[in-house]
């Protein structure tokens, strides 16, 4: 190694100007031989994040150059691992072999061109993806005139839609879709930095008008975007960024995405990111999947199944008719077990055809897409076979319409495709074209021909052993084949010099376990077979090429078929878990009624049934904006754990599933369309953001004041908690009042402060309601029950017992909630007693634990708090 700084090698050359071309955003895996090798920053980045060794290679401008290394066969995983992390990784590959490269000049370095740009948003691999999760690329822009737009499509199925909206609800949208990367224009980058999302900043000129629409209309060989929709300035803008760095992550080969599908924004139930969160619909709070709304009724049997049902819970419907129609397609599948069972199990046989065919269509496919594809059009023709010997089932309008997709493979050249199919593929292929061994016996007489060939110079080759041992007087010879030598012949040491001596024996290799040699006729032989093999490869290459063009050509009806399955397993799924947890038909109507009998919350019911003897209590829900007799808000108090969070949830829960088209886990449900549903649940810590729960708790309050209609429905939990108490107390009192008279919204709003009771029995359209608790024999039990009126008591201290404060902490605050209940709670803290074993003093100056117990009031502790606040006190003395 030089010390002196040297001219870098041409390699270095090459590598450093491919590195510059692709930036420092994205690592870059540079090809170089069975290996991506990573270089410089990139290599020290890579290596820590992938736990790899760190080695050196040369020099460059006197400095060691660091570097690391994946192998290739294995560099799926590692890309897995590193656009988890967070990274985007440039794919860099050898584009001649070094042959080539030496014929261009003896110095000449193998050519190199990056292929691919990795990124979260863009990945079509199998291994790369969860199959039962969309993997979406969204775009947004504003534009001066106000308005904004969204773009999303997934690569992996080829979906693509577009959205036009107003700013203020661009976040909602985005957090709906929840995308795996966002692009937006670089002058938006702060607004958006804190949003927890892969953000990727383009430049604006990427989001021009003019650009986009020269490049969709070319993309999508129209003249015009008309006949896909009447799309705004912004949402072509969006569209054509997105295109645009779609293709660029594919080194520039068109991306096999459907046209552009507008979606209304009005026809959804809005629901904020905070929202979103805290009903926990397809993740928890704690970012899991298990556990979440989605997770509890999903029962459908295929990935695009999985996925149509997640992004149906995150936008659920806000028009009567299509809510309808869906609900009535759960009902017939869910009354016709039969027929439910039959599609579930062809559904089952089926794969993810949508992700195939993208892949097929960016060339990344194999023969197993080929597979997914032949199924689904297999799929489609069973089920129309299966409900022709249905006589009586008259499907409804919802299914029937997917049913009619899958109509298609009857008469096209689709069901030709899967015929063809059937005939060429062997039964299980190997996952690369390349690999060979996928095409079947009696598909191409020309590779039956050179197939047999082979196997018949293979047994020339077995029979020359034979010949030879008897020729040489060797029995011990033998013929073996590897990939470096091809066949030949191996003999022990010991008689490596009977064969020496022979002319027709030319000697190959000397290892210690054997000597090896060939023969004219072997070597003959041998490149009989291997010519053999290559052709067959060849053709079967050629083969696989064909059967690729013809579905790319057939990828429209292909992708009607695979989202009509997609659809009939959400009907079934949800219809199936409608049978199994009890759920039932809610009716949907103009109104603002709210009338729940028996209503359960999904996830904590399914969490009891597993884990505990308890049963779930379910409980009604009756508000009515425009009723009398019956109030539109209703304010809860109860006991700490008695079940209030779980009871507001549940009705949050219940309209949002009927209003996705779902069954609803109660006796009877009537549902008022509701137009926004808003949660402000528990005081969650939002310091990642930097700002105070409390803080927090404030926006998300005003956001629902500013934003909620008579039409919406609002769950308040426990707001103005995260202040003094007067504060919190005065403001719980405004937003109550506020919601009453001005939003006029239906709401339940649970709280600790007993004062607001009273303000509520004085409002017309509010009513009381609490969750019951019993003492009994000095134990507290739940009895999870909603009742009318207000709690007599709070139970904080029969709480702080059953979390297991000691004894004697339990006793002294019996004591101090008597005094302070008996004296009124403008009792100063002196007159408790406290310390009575003290003697009085003249002036006394309070305590650190006196100026701590000042500021309590136990019924806004939870049982955690005040085992917290009893060691805080402890630690006080
Ligand atoms: P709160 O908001 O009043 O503090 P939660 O709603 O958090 O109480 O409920 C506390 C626990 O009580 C839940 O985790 C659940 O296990 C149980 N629970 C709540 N509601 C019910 C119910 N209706 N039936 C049975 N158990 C319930």
């Amino acid at each position: 190694m030089s010390t002196t700084p040297s001219k870098p090698t041409p390699m270095m050359v090459q590598y450093l100007a491919i590195k510059d071309g692709v930036g420092s955003d994205a690592l870059l895996f540079y090809r170089m031989g069975d290996f991506y090798e990573l270089f410089f920053d990139d290599a020290v980045k890579a290596a820590a994040a992938l736990d790899i060794a760190l080695t050196k290679r040369g020099t460059h401008a006197g400095e060691p150059i660091p570097m690391c290394g994946v192998p290739a066969h294995a560099s799926e995983a590692y890309l897995a691992r590193l656009i988890k992390l967070g990274f985007r990784v440039a794919v860099c590959e050898q584009t001649e072999n070094p042959a080539e490269a030496k014929k261009r000049g003896a110095k000449s370095v193998v050519r190199r061109e990056v292929v691919r740009l990795v990124t979260p948003g863009t990945l079509s691999e199998d291994t790369l993806l969860d199959a039962r999760d969309a993997n979406i690329l969204a775009a947004v822009v504003t534009g001066l005139s106000g308005d904004a737009a969204l773009a999303w499509a997934d690569v992996s199925d080829g979906s693509f839609q577009t959205c036009a909206l107003a700013p203020d609800d661009l976040l909602a949208e985005v957090m709906a879709l929840r995308p795996s990367e966002l692009l937006i224009p670089e002058t938006l980058y702060a607004d958006w930095a804190d949003q927890g999302l892969t953000l990727t900043p383009l430049a604006p000129t990427k989001f021009d008008r003019r650009a986009a629409e020269r490049l969709l209309g070319d993309r999508f060989d129209v003249a015009s975007l008309d006949g896909f929709g009447d799309f705004s300035p912004e949402e072509i803008r969006a569209a054509g960024a997105l295109i645009d760095y779609v293709e660029l992550t594919q080194a520039g080969d068109r991306v096999a995405l459907a046209p552009p599908r507008r979606t209304m924004r009005s026809g959804w139930l809005s629901i904020d990111s905070a929202t979103r969160a805290s009903l926990e619909i397809d993740r928890t709070l704690q970012g899991k999947r298990k556990g979440s709304l989605l997770s509890v009724i999903d029962r459908t049997v295929t990935g695009p199944g999985a996925r149509l049902l997640g992004s149906r819970l995150s936008r659920p419907l806000m028009d009567v008719t299509a809510i309808r129609a869906r609900l009535d397609a759960v009902s017939q599948l869910h009354d016709e077990a039969d027929w439910r069972g039959a599609l579930l199990s062809q559904l089952k046989a089926t794969g993810d055809a949508a992700r195939g065919l993208s892949r097929l269509q960016l060339g990344r496919g194999g023969p197993r897409d080929l597979i997914t594809i032949r199924a689904a059009i297999a799929a489609g023709e069973a089920i129309n076979a299966d409900l022709a010997q249905r006589p009586n089932i008259k499907p409804e309008a919802e299914l029937d319409a997917h049913l009619r997709a899958l109509s298609l493979v009857d008469k096209s050249e689709l069901a030709q495709l899967a015929r063809n199919l059937t005939k060429a593929l062997v039964e299980d292929p190997p996952m690369q074209a390349r690999d060979g061994g996928l095409i079947a016996t009696g598909w191409s007489p020309e590779i039956d021909r050179l197939r047999s060939l082979r196997d018949e110079t293979r047994r020339s080759v077995a029979a020359l052993q034979g010949k030879y041992a008897v020729a040489t007087g060797v029995t011990a010879i033998k013929i073996k084949h590897n990939n470096v030598l091809g066949y030949f012949i191996e003999v022990s040491p010991k008689h490596a010099d009977t064969m020496l001596g022979r002319d027709d024996f030319i000697h190959r290799q000397t290892l210690v376990s054997g000597v090896r040699f060939t023969t004219t006729e072997l070597s003959a032989l041998d490149r009989e077979i291997s010519g053999a093999a290559d052709k067959v490869q060849g053709l079967e290459l050629a083969e696989f090429e064909q059967f690729r063009e013809t579905v790319s050509a057939l990828a429209a009806p292909i992708r009607h078929i695979a989202n009509a399955l997609a659809a009939l397993d959400v009907y079934a799924g949800l219809a199936l878990w409608a049978l199994e947890s009890g759920a039932t038909k809610p009716v949907i109507d103009d109104s603002v009624a709210l009338e729940i009998d028996a209503g359960r919350h999904p996830v904590v019911e399914a969490a009891l049934a597993r884990g505990s003897a308890t049963r779930f209590t379910p409980n009604d829900t009756r508000l009515d904006g425009a009723g009398i007799d019956c109030p539109r808000l209703a304010l809860i108090t109860g006991p700490n754990m008695a079940g209030k969070s779980t009871y507001l949830r549940q009705t949050a829960l219940i309209v949002l599933l009927a209003q996705a088209g779902s069954f609803v886990p109660a006796r009877r449900a009537r549902i008022g369309l509701v137009d926004r549903l808003f949660s402000r649940v528990g005081a969650s810590d939002d310091l990642s953001r930097g700002r105070s729960t409390f803080m927090v708790e404030m926006i998300e309050t005003a956001a629902i004041l500013n934003q909620s209609t008579d039409r919406s429905f609002v769950i308040l939990d426990e707001i103005g908690r995260g202040t003094a108490t007067f504060d919190g107390l005065s403001i719980a009192w405004a937003a109550v009042e506020h919601l009453h008279a001005i939003n006029k919204s239906r709401a339940l709003f649970a709280t600790h402060y007993h004062e607001l009771t009273e303000l509520v029995s004085s409002l017309d359209g509010a009513k009381n309601l609490s969750l019951r608790a019993r003492e009994y024999e000095g134990e507290l039990i739940f009895l999870h029950d909603v009742k009318d009126g207000a709690a007599d008591r709070s139970y904080g201290i029969q709480v702080a017992k059953l979390a297991g404060l000691p004894p004697v902490a339990v006793a002294r605050a019996t004591a101090v909630l008597e005094r302070l209940e008996a004296e009124g709670t403008d009792l100063g803290i002196a007159d408790l007693p406290l310390f009575s074993t003290t003697p009085p003093v003249q002036k006394p100056q309070p305590s650190a634990v006196e100026e701590a117990l000042k500021a309590v009031n136990p019924d806004a502790l939870s049982p955690r708090d005040a085992l917290d606040l009893i060691y805080a006190l402890k630690d006080k003395i």
